[in-house]
């Protein structure tokens, strides 16, 4: 993410920290990546939405779900406009780094080795998302 970047909810560093737990504060503002295989939404299959930890936004419908097989939950698409993306050249890698279009919360990665229709593979950090089952 880059420095200038703006977006539409912003919050003091202190705020984020008060309202997230540990974990997911780590994860949408510190960048961190759980360990794999830890997430309970791993083996989530319901119909559903998921959302921003950090700010509620719909960011994933359950549809675009798929085992991928990494340990993390993965989509091939994200919902239109949801997520941003910038480049990541840490820990030697060139990777493309995907955040919460609303609250710039820092979600995963998104690679180009993932099913059709699109080909790509968003490996998504659990503790970035709150799944919210579809009623019924
Ligand atoms: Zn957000």
């Amino acid at each position: 993410m880059k420095d200038e970047e703006r977006f539409p909810l912003e919050k003091p560093d202190a705020d984020w920290r008060r309202e997230l737990d540990a974990e997911t504060y780590q994860v949408l503002r510190g960048h961190g990546t759980e360990r794999a295989g830890t997430s309970p939404l791993n083996a989530e299959k319901r119909a559903g939405t998921f959302r921003c930890a950090g700010c509620g936004e719909p960011l994933f419908c359950a549809t675009t779900k798929y085992e991928s097989g990494s340990g993390w939950p993965s989509f091939y698409a994200p919902m239109p406009d949801a997520v941003g993306t910038s480049e990541d050249r840490s820990h030697l890698m060139q990777r493309t780094e995907v955040h919460c279009a609303r609250c710039g919360g820092h979600l995963g990665h998104v690679f180009a080795d993932g099913p059709q229709p699109t080909g790509e593979r968003y490996c998504i950090n659990g503790a970035a998302l709150k799944f919210e089952p579809q009623k019924s």
